[in-house]
């Protein structure tokens, strides 16, 4: 069965990356995006599609949506870089914007998927972070506005499920990575990649120590769209990530070999808030949507490098 699909944050490195899934199972594509971190490069391939339409909108404000059946709202901006410059703008299109989907998605009778974080379990004190880890957020840290506001995102999913009766599951994205970040967007990967690509040196925050587990966004996707189409999943919230974990010192030098480049290592100051360790369990989606990530680390990164040296000619 084909669906008539609304997709916020649609010229995202993610939403772009779903667009173009979800029509290349010829559903009908409706993307909403200010283009505040989105790029119409990333659409580029497909924008002229007869079933892709782009509509450049705030998801906050008013005015009219089309009727449709699947809603994912991956509207926000997400890199740690723009907590400091966009606090009000990402704290509101994760509230009053997923209010406004919410309403939506009410009106159509639509099931909506709501692009939650990792964020919301903070600087966690349980490792790995089951869906069942409450958290630890400093709600008036640096990384509030986002952290903060996509728990209230997800309160709101579950008021509105409760209070209306609705079908809106919440999917908590571990770091992702993979072609169609933006080269300045200041997450790690992109990062460390153009800076390599330059030979520039790595830029490492604080000691390099702290963890992450990196995700290559056709597994992030495949996960997405697994937990929309799940017909009476058990749960309505999943993490989907990878359990890769490995150190900040552990990447750089990983994306050092990969792109045989003369960039030394250099240390910054530890930016506020800052995680010291992040890995899904993942568990729950394995058991119930039968979701795997395939995609290893090294295999991952060369598709990266070789995106940034192709699409935006860096390093050649
Ligand atoms: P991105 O910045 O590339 O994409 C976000 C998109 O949303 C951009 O195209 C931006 O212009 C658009 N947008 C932001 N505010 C908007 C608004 N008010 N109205 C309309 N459009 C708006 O980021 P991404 O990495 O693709 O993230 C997509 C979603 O996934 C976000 O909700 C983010 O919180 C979530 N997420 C991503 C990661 C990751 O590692 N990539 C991790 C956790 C959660
Ligand atoms: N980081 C770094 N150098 C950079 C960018 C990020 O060392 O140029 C670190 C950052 O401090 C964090 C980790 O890499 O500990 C992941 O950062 P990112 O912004 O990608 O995502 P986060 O998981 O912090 O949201």
């Amino acid at each position: 069965m084909t669906n008539r699909i609304l997709v916020s944050g649609g010229a995202g490195f993610l939403g772009s990356h779903l667009c173009e899934r979800l029509l290349n199972e010829d559903h009908e594509v409706i993307c909403f995006d200010n283009f505040g971190s989105g790029q119409l490069d990333n659409i580029s391939g497909y924008k002229d599609h007869p079933k892709f339409t782009i509509n450049d909108r705030d998801i906050r404000l008013s005015g009219s949506l089309p009727p449709v059946d699947r809603i994912y709202h991956l509207a926000s901006r997400a890199s740690p870089a723009d907590f400091t410059d966009f606090p009000v703008d990402i704290a509101l299109t994760n509230t009053q914007g997923t209010r406004r989907l919410l309403d939506h998605a009410r009106a159509c009778d639509a099931r909506m998927v709501f692009a939650s974080t990792s964020e919301v379990y903070g600087n966690p004190k349980v490792h790995p972070q089951p869906e069942t880890y409450t958290g630890n957020v400093d709600i008036r840290g640096i990384r509030g506005c986002y952290d903060e506001s996509k728990r209230f995102g997800e309160t709101l999913t579950v008021a509105y499920q409760r209070n209306y009766d609705m079908d809106v599951r919440t999917i908590r994205i571990f770091n992702t990575y993979g072609p169609r970040m933006r080269p300045n967007d200041g997450r790690v990967v992109p990062t460390f990649v153009t800076q390599a690509l330059r030979g520039e040196d790595l830029t490492i925050y604080g000691d390099g120590e702290q963890t992450r587990s990196f995700c290559y966004v056709d597994d992030l996707i495949e996960g997405l769209v697994s937990v929309m189409r799940a017909e009476d999943p058990e749960y309505d919230v999943y993490n989907i990530g990878k359990e890769n974990e490995l150190t900040i010192n552990e990447l750089a030098e990983e994306v050092l070999q990969l792109t045989d480049t003369d960039s030394n290592i250099i240390y910054k100051p530890l930016p506020e808030d800052d995680p010291n360790q992040r890995r899904p369990d993942v568990t729950r989606a394995k058991a119930e949507l039968n979701w795997n990530p395939r995609v290893p680390l090294h295999d991952g990164l060369k598709q990266t490098i070789d995106y940034y040296k192709i699409s935006h000619q860096i390093g050649d």
